[in-house]
């Protein structure tokens, strides 16, 4: 059977988090940075390294079968793809910023004024969206400084800390799209068996990682409050321990509200805690 064909972003913020998702998975490639393709030893697969604009475009076309991008990226290249799979990594949001002293206040004040992005058809539909006509200048890098160049009233760019706007006197506005990486498939294709195992794989590396395995010793007195707090799993492990009238309980619980159980299981009796990551989790 042929090998399917993967593309991921061969250099850049979604590179490294792709390629260790794919090894946690249990692939076995060679990650060298001069290639444009792997050949996976041990999956029928192949991953090719592209710049991350042409991702969804490889995908729309069959070039790739699957692909690992941005949100951000797919919706602005507005292409045929289907999403097999957000992938909790990558995490950005498209925001239009203004320059510190702007006169814009509500979004209306938008009206007439220039905006430049480059996401254009994100902003377009944004825009749309709020019935505001705004002058868009597509630009393709460096957005942040074209207010101060005079180039235009406002930008829309991906922010994630905002450092970057603060340094170009520029304050966030407005939030235009938030965006994380997916995993993508061409269309109609998302039944092959191949597949079928990859995203399998993926998503229990995806749950392993929201999830910690948690191991604590308690008084036997207090054993029902504690596994009371931990309904949320099947049922606890419970062992005995040396100790007369002590066990300790095995379970896994989930990142969410872990903080939260914790202090909980304390103030309960629970004592020694000890918490572990987990591998994966297959269901
Ligand atoms: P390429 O060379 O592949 O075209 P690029 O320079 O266009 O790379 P990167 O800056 O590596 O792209 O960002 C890739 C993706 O990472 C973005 O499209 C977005 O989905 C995501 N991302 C997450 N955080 C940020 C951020 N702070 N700034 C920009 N992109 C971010
Ligand atoms: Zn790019």
């Amino acid at each position: 059977m042929k090998n399917l064909k993967i593309a991921i972003q061969k250099s850049g913020r979604l590179n490294e988090k792709s390629v260790l998702l794919l090894k946690n998975c249990g692939l076995d490639f060679e990650n060298y940075k001069s290639s444009l393709i792997t050949t996976v030893a041990n999956f029928s697969l192949e991953i090719l390294f592209l710049r991350d604009d042409d991702i969804p475009g490889y995908v729309e076309q069959g070039i790739a079968d699957l692909g690992i991008v941005g949100e951000n990226v797919i919706e602005e290249t507005r292409s045929q793809v289907q999403y097999l799979q957000r992938l909790g990594f990558g995490r950005c949001t498209l925001k239009i910023a203004l320059p510190k002293d702007s006169p814009v206040d509500r979004l209306e004040d938008l009206n007439g004024k220039s905006i430049a992005t480059s996401y254009p058809n994100i902003l377009q539909n944004f825009l749309n969206e709020y019935k505001i006509k705004a002058d868009i200048q597509e630009i393709s890098g460096s957005v942040e400084i074209a207010p101060g160049l005079g180039l235009s009233d406002a930008i829309c760019d991906i922010v994630s800390t905002g450092g970057t706007l603060k340094s170009n006197g520029l304050k966030p506005f407005v939030d235009v799209a938030s965006s994380e990486a997916i995993l993508i498939a061409r269309e109609g294709i998302e039944e092959n068996p191949i597949i079928c195992e990859l995203l399998q794989r993926i998503q229990s590396v995806l749950r392993a990682k929201e999830t910690k395995y948690v191991v604590l010793n308690v008084e036997k007195k207090n054993l029902d409050q504690i596994t009371e707090l931990l309904h949320g799993v099947k049922s606890p492990t419970v062992v005995p321990l040396a100790e007369e009238g002590w066990v300790a309980v095995h379970t896994v619980i989930s990142e969410d509200d872990f903080w939260e159980k914790i202090n909980k299981l304390k103030s309960a009796g629970a004592q020694g805690i000890v918490v572990m990551p987990i591998e994966k989790i297959i269901m």
